[in-house]
C-alpha cells in the first residue's frame, strides 16, 4: 500500500517600503516589499511548511533559524532545495502542491507559470506536479488594507 501524507503550511509578512517583493522566487516591481529576516517570500515559506509538516520535519523556523545570520537575506528557494535533500532523506518525495497567495495587489497571474517553475526546479519534480493561485480578500483585513500578505500551501507526499 502505497504510504501517503498531507501537509499543510501557511505564512504571513509585512508589506513595507523599501523591500523588494519576492513571490515563488520571482521579483515583481511593486511599491512595497515585504519584511523578512530571509527574503520574505511568503509563498515559498508556506511550501516549506506544509512539507515539513508532511514529512514530520517541524518547521521552517526550527529548520532555518531567523536568529542565524546565515539566512539573513537568503533566497527562500534556496532553503527549499534544503528542505527537498532532508525530504528525500526521509524517503519521500512530492506527489503535487496547491499554493494559495492572499494579496489585494499587484495582480500576480503573469507571474503564477514562473513561480510554479521556481517552485518545481527546487523541489526536483515536474512543473505540472505544482500549482499557484492569487486571491484577494474584498478588501478585508490586513491583506485587503495592503499591510501584508498571506500564503497557504497543501502539499500531498508519497513514499519513495
Ligand atoms: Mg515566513
Amino acid at each position: 500500500m502505497t504510504n501517503l501524507r498531507i501537509g499543510h503550511g501557511y505564512d504571513v509578512h509585512r508589506l513595507v517600503e523599501g523591500r523588494p517583493l519576492i513571490l515563488g522566487g520571482v521579483e515583481i516591481v511593486w511599491e512595497k516589499g515585504l519584511l523578512g529576516h530571509s527574503d520574505a517570500d511568503v509563498l515559498t515559506h508556506a511550501v516549506m511548511d506544509a512539507i515539513s509538516g508532511a514529512a514530520r520535519l517541524g518547521d521552517i523556523g526550527t529548520l532555518f533559524p531567523d536568529t542565524d545570520p546565515a539566512y539573513a537575506g537568503i533566497s527562500s528557494l534556496k532553503l527549499l532545495k534544503e528542505v527537498a535533500a532532508l525530504l528525500a532523506a526521509q524517503g519521500f518525495c512530492v506527489v503535487n502542491l496547491d499554493v494559495t497567495l492572499l494579496a489585494q495587489a499587484p495582480k500576480v497571474a503573469p507571474y503564477r507559470r514562473q513561480m510554479a517553475e521556481n517552485l518545481a526546479k527546487a523541489l526536483g519534480i515536474s512543473q505540472d506536479q505544482v500549482n499557484v493561485k492569487a486571491t484577494t480578500e474584498e478588501g478585508l483585513g490586513f491583506t485587503g488594507d495592503g499591510s501584508g500578505m498571506a500564503a497557504h500551501a497543501v502539499v500531498l507526499l508519497e513514499t519513495i
